[in-house]
């Protein structure tokens, strides 16, 4: 077997509070191999977006500081070699971020952040001279060919008049388009890996389904690979090979699509599928109590206050090991010990984990994104009908 294009080993994050310090990234191991679309699914706080951070050398340190841990792309080791992370982010990684009207400057067109991004991509350091000529808008033959990769990137995302768009700001677009737009930037530099930090949180169902269908396609045409960061488990079944359920800092389990979402071992990825709103079920209890206080976590398993299923003097001890029943299929839990094949885990999970939502009902973890019938929807709402303060014209 090859080595996986993106590999993190036992990565420990601590942030510097005014509490104290906060064990935000408790030895963390991940995966994405070549080609492949790895999503990482947990309630907000859980440290996914912090593990994209760390991955993308955008981690703000102080007050957060890698304490332990690797981190190899394409066998290279970078945690410990600033200067070569940089490089091969600037080489071989995109990102695309949460929240478009953060991430884009209102100042700027998107023509110019587009072109800002072609001048600038692979590079790491750059001169007074060429700053200089970018600011003065002196960039000669490239200008044209640099106006023509972005307005064929837009035409890609389905931007209607990707020409004009070049000339907006992005305030004049809407929620959707802004995504797209992003989406757009993040592929511009031909990268190979991908990191997409929760895109579509902020948009409507019927606008997410379909930059998921988009985002899907260009991920198939151009052979990324791609890191997916989200909380919400309908995308991850719309988009992921494999899926790490991550809880307070730790992966709770890996498997792939199916295994996690239809055949889950750990509680707390079975307590995660039970709180989806169900219509045919009012009354979800999901998982009681929140995520822990990273400066003084649990002892042993951190989900033990939390979990049904928890242990006396087993659970609270020390943290469990990563088990696995199934070949790829790892859960990080004392009910299933070394020796326990598929078959006997599943028995295991659905005899000693019970919620009082009640049991699990898997195929409705697809329909909590949306379905065609959504798809079509968006396809009228988002790319025909105009919202009140802003600017339409095919645009928005
Ligand atoms: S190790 Fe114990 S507390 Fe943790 S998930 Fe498993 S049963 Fe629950």
């Amino acid at each position: 077997m090859s080595d996986p294009l993106l590999e993190i080993s036992d990565l420990h994050v601590d942030f510097n509070t005014y509490d104290g310090r906060s064990k935000v990234i408790n030895g963390v191991d991940l995966h994405v191999d070549e080609g492949e679309t790895v999503a990482i699914v947990g309630e907000s706080g859980c440290g996914k977006s912090v593990t994209a951070e760390t991955i993308m050398s955008m981690l703000p340190q102080p007050p957060g500081e890698i304490t332990g841990g690797e981190l190899r792309y394409r066998g290279e080791e970078l945690l410990g070699d600033p200067p070569a992370h940089k490089r091969v982010k600037a080489e071989s990684m995109g990102m695309i971020f949460q929240d478009p009207m953060t991430s884009l400057s209102p100042v700027f067109t998107v023509g110019e952040m587009m072109r800002d991004v072609l001048t600038y991509n692979g590079k790491t350091e750059v001169g007074w001279l060429e700053l200089g000529k970018s600011v003065l808008g002196r960039r000669g033959a490239d200008e044209k060919a640099m106006r023509e990769r972005s307005i064929e990137l837009l035409d890609r995302l389905q931007i209607p008049d990707p020409e004009g768009v070049l000339d907006r700001y992005p305030v004049e677009l809407s929620g959707g388009m802004r995504q797209r737009v992003l989406i757009a930037m993040a592929l511009l530099g031909e990268p190979e890996f991908l990191i997409a930090d929760e895109p579509t949180t902020a948009l409507d169902v019927t606008v997410q389904d379909q930059l998921i269908e988009l985002l899907r396609e260009q991920i198939d045409r151009e052979g990324l690979s791609m890191l997916y960061i989200t909380h919400n488990l309908g995308v991850a079944r719309r988009i992921a090979d494999r899926i790490y359920v991550m809880y307070a800092g730790e992966i709770a389990e890996v498997g792939t699509r199916d295994e996690i979402l239809d055949e889950p071992l750990h509680p707390y990825s079975r307590g995660l599928i039970d709180s989806i709103p169900k219509l045919t079920a009012f009354q979800r209890e999901g998982i009681d109590g929140l995520l822990p206080d990273y400066t003084e976590p649990p002892q042993g398993c951190r989900f033990h206050p939390r979990c049904p299923a928890a242990m006396d003097g087993v659970c609270d001890g020390e943290k469990p090991p990563l088990y696995e029943p199934a070949d790829g299929h790892q859960v990080a839990c004392y009910l299933y010990d070394d020796q326990m094949n598929a078959q006997d885990a599943l028995e295991v999970a659905q005899t000693e984990i019970e919620f009082e939502g009640g049991s699990l009902d898997h195929p409705e973890v697809s329909s909590s994104l949306g379905d065609e019938t959504a798809a079509e929807s968006a396809d009228r709402t988002e790319m025909n009908e105009p919202t009140s303060g802003q600017t339409d014209g095919g645009n928005r």
